[in-house]
């Protein structure tokens, strides 16, 4: 089986059709370049035709309803009648280079500049670029390379780069599927992709060697997994699963735009988990509210030193703004346990889950979590930022934390720096401690979030990892259900909001429950905002309160889940 990112939601099974882009796949060998004006009129007439024919790709867009996505074809004509383009191009043909040659030069000095940003939406701006270059050289050269429209019922398309003009050209119903070696979740040809309902996955590494013209292939634009010959209980199992793709989709379509509301009317709440800016657009396709749980630890990881205050600024300020007014819930650096970042020399410990992480870590390395904390203040101009720290487990934590938070301020003061006051503090509600000591920390909490993925596995003392204590670890054990309802009521007590970010707050089993306890906000993951929207719909109060009370009867895991299972609309 191969992975790579699933961009595009649907399972399909189908033939693939190796297709190299032209770019992978050109040998870049140019001919003698005949005089400047000769290789300057052939320019001009590949680009004039270029952005007829682009213009006319979005026009088919717009007409199908798809006016969004005719902008991004509509932005490459934008890109290419960009001054800089055409005279760089004609400033190569001046000095002697083809028509090719001189296009190659230009736009792959662009699209290199634009991956060397490191900035992630910038760099997919570099793909769109060797879309361009790609539709030139295909123009100039005459040879238009595979008539992807033309492609046989039933293909699934194995590329090293999809490119927006390869999906602009796909036949619905021909192409049931995509993957390709590059490109991620934002990249032009994924929101094409999922405009058109296509299951994608992108970045799987090798894909064009590893899989062959002719072979089936079932792709699943969910997980991201990618399954080359399936054996029939796989293709059974595909199908299966796409088919309840369908019918879940149809059922959850219905609640894009809506408020949340609960059967008897209560408004609540639904908005996303994400690990960094980039995922901003999933979490509004999705139809988030807001944000409940931006896993800040994602961008110190995978690097050699910590983020600079800048960088941060920049991160935080496109979530907030992307969202505002609505609220952003950023949490500090959770370190530690099982998300070791190693230039933070933790130290090894014996018993990391229960050691120096987090919050802890935080306290004591006041340098590193006060850059964090400046950069939050400076990002909050829209005023919807609210910091969360995780695995608080005593009120101390927060009275540091907000002595921390108060310096930072008159810091930023005396620099003459923006900021935004008043900023909302909050605590992940994610230890026993925490749990049931939740009427104190509510006193200085402005909210709290539980945190089910780890409240789980430390009320349990069972750890999530390990197969031989799995049976303990469930958010139906009677001991989590108690903890969760302290912490909802403790919350409601002081008039404090409380949410969940644990994967427990999209359990459609689970909802009804919740919904009895009071909770006031769901976070879930950007795909299971809309399912977990339709379920919340479905349950009135006096149900739900109902729920909650033959649940504290129950005595055993069994019991409760089988329960809550049988009741689950
Ligand atoms: C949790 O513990 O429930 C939570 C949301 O945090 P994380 O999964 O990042 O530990
Ligand atoms: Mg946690």
């Amino acid at each position: 089986m191969l992975k790579g990112i699933a961009v595009s939601e649907g399972m399909a099974c189908g033939t693939a059709v190796v297709i190299k882009s032209e770019s992978g796949g050109r040998e870049k060998t140019y001919r003698q370049a005949e005089s400047s004006e000769k290789e300057r009129s052939r320019f001009r007439e590949a680009y004039d035709r270029f952005i007829k024919d682009a213009e006319k790709a979005a026009e088919g867009l717009k007409s199908k309803g798809l006016k969004q996505e005719a902008g991004i074809l509509l932005s490459h004509v934008e890109m290419v009648k960009d001054p800089s383009v055409a005279s760089g191009i004609e400033e190569n043909i001046s000095n002697g280079c083809c028509a090719e040659e001189a296009v190659d030069k230009t736009l792959g000095f662009f699209a290199d500049m634009f991956e060397a940003t490191g900035d992630e939406l910038t760099m997919q701006r570099a793909s769109d670029v060797r879309d361009i270059n790609n539709e030139l050289i295909k123009k100039l050269t005459g040879n238009e390379g595979p008539d992807i429209s033309s492609l046989p019922e039933g293909s699934v398309l194995v590329t090293d780069e999809l490119t927006p003009s390869m999906t602009v050209d796909m036949k619905t119903g021909s192409v049931v599927g995509i993957v390709a070696e590059t490109g991620g979740y934002t990249s032009h040809s994924a929101i094409l992709a999922r405009a058109l309902g296509v299951p994608a996955v992108l970045s799987v590494a090798g894909a064009t060697k590893l899989i062959a013209e002719g072979q089936d292939v079932a792709v699943d634009g969910i997980s991201g997994d990618v399954i080359v010959s399936p054996d029939n209980d796989e293709k059974k199992c595909c199908e299966e699963k796409a088919e309840a793709f369908r019918r879940q989709k149809a059922l959850t379509e219905e609640f894009r735009g809506k408020m949340t509301v609960t059967a008897s009317g209560e408004k609540k709440e639904v908005v996303a988990n994400i690990g960094n800016a980039g995922d901003v657009s999933a979490a509004k396709d999705g139809d988030a509210e807001g944000i409940g749980l931006f896993r800040t630890e994602f961008l110190y990881m995978d690097r050699d030193s910590a983020p600079d205050e800048e960088e941060q600024l920049a991160s935080y300020r496109k979530v907030a703004e992307a969202f505002a007014p609505a609220p952003v819930i950023i949490r500090t650096l959770d370190v530690g346990g099982d998300k070791d970042v190693q230039y933070l020399d933790m130290g090894k410990e014996d018993n990391p889950f229960m050691g120096f992480r987090a919050i802890r870590y935080c306290l004591e390395n006041q340098q590193l979590f006060r850059t964090q904390l400046r950069a939050l203040l400076r990002a909050n101009t829209a005023g919807n930022i609210r910091i969360m720290l995780p695995m608080v487990t005593e009120l101390q934590e927060i009275r540091d934390v907000r002595k921390l938070i108060d310096e930072s301020v008159e810091e930023l003061k005396a620099e003459g720096k923006e900021f935004g006051q008043n900023i909302s503090l909050g605590i992940m509600v994610e230890t026993p401690a925490a749990a049931a000591t939740a009427d104190i920390l509510a006193e200085e909490a402005d909210f709290f979030s539980i945190g089910t993925n780890d409240l789980t596995g430390y009320m349990m003392s069972a750890d999530r990892g390990n197969g031989k204590v799995a049976y303990l670890y469930s958010v139906y054990q009677p001991a989590v259900l108690r903890m969760i309802r302290n912490v909802c009521e403790a919350a409601h007590k002081a008039g404090i909001p409380v949410g969940m970010c644990g994967e427990a707050a999209a359990d459609p089993a689970l909802i009804p429950c919740l919904l009895g306890f009071g909770l006031d906000e769901f976070s879930v993951g950007s795909r299971q905002v809309l399912a977990t929207r339709r379920t919340i719909s479905l349950w009135s109060r006096q149900e739900a309160e109902d729920t909650v009370r033959k649940v504290m009867t129950l005595h055993t895991v069994e019991e409760t889940e089988a329960y809550l299972n049988s009741i689950k609309k």
